[in-house]
């Protein structure tokens, strides 16, 4: 089996069963190996090259074992995105006790604030929607353990960057942190040097 000497635990290839991938993508290779191992990674991907669980099963498999609070944090520029990855990790993480929900702008925020006492381990959050939780205090994020910045150069070209700057202040600097942009431009080079510590780059 092509994805268990990848290391990746028997409750997800259970899960990658169910959903019929039969063998990592290139992204898939390259990228899980070097999150398992902890390290910070810059991913060059485009849509459509599994890119979703290249940083999801890492993920799953970081936040698993631990209780409580929100563990993992998924940007993404847009609702449609942040309800597609969660969807995505949800099924990743069916047999491994993990549960994601999707936070976005345009959803009431009262309903969202009640699904969060289902107690997440991961969000997935559009930027200015977890500002407002943030400043609201129904968001912390002193616990979080991996930060993932999703089609990075589509937030920074909506204009998130300052958002996305206050989000990565509010978690743990010993956090682990992946990035994941289909193109490279400087803004994105700029955040990475600012934000990832020696990240290992992989490209498809
Ligand atoms: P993404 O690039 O993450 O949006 O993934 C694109 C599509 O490929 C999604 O429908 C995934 O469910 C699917 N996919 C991801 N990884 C695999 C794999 N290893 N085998 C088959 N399909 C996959």
């Amino acid at each position: 089996e092509k994805f268990k000497v990848l290391g990746i635990s028997d409750e997800i290839i259970r899960s990658l069963n169910d959903m019929g991938f039969e063998e990592p993508t290139p992204i898939q290779e390259q990228a899980i190996p070097e999150a398992m191992a902890g390290n910070d990674l810059v991913g060059q991907a485009q849509t459509g090259t599994g890119k979703t669980a290249a940083f999801g099963i890492p993920l799953i498999e970081k936040v698993r074992h631990t209780g409580g609070r929100i563990q993992g944090v998924i940007l993404t520029p847009t609702r449609e995105l942040a309800i597609q990855v969660a969807e995505e990790l949800n099924k990743l993480g069916q047999y491994a006790n993990v549960f994601a929900l999707p936070i976005y702008g345009g959803q009431e925020i009262g309903r969202q604030i009640k699904a969060l006492r289902k107690n997440p381990q991961i969000i997935v959050a559009t930027p200015g929607r977890l500002m407002d939780h943030m400043e609201r205090r129904n968001i912390r994020l002193g616990d979080t353990k991996i930060l993932i910045l999703d089609e990075a150069d589509e937030m920074l070209n909506m204009g998130f960057i300052d958002d996305i700057e206050k989000i990565l202040k509010e978690t743990p600097e010993s956090r682990q942190t992946l990035l994941f942009s289909a193109t490279m431009p400087r803004a994105i080079q700029n955040l990475s040097q600012k934000f990832l510590k020696n990240p290992t780059f992989v490209s498809i």
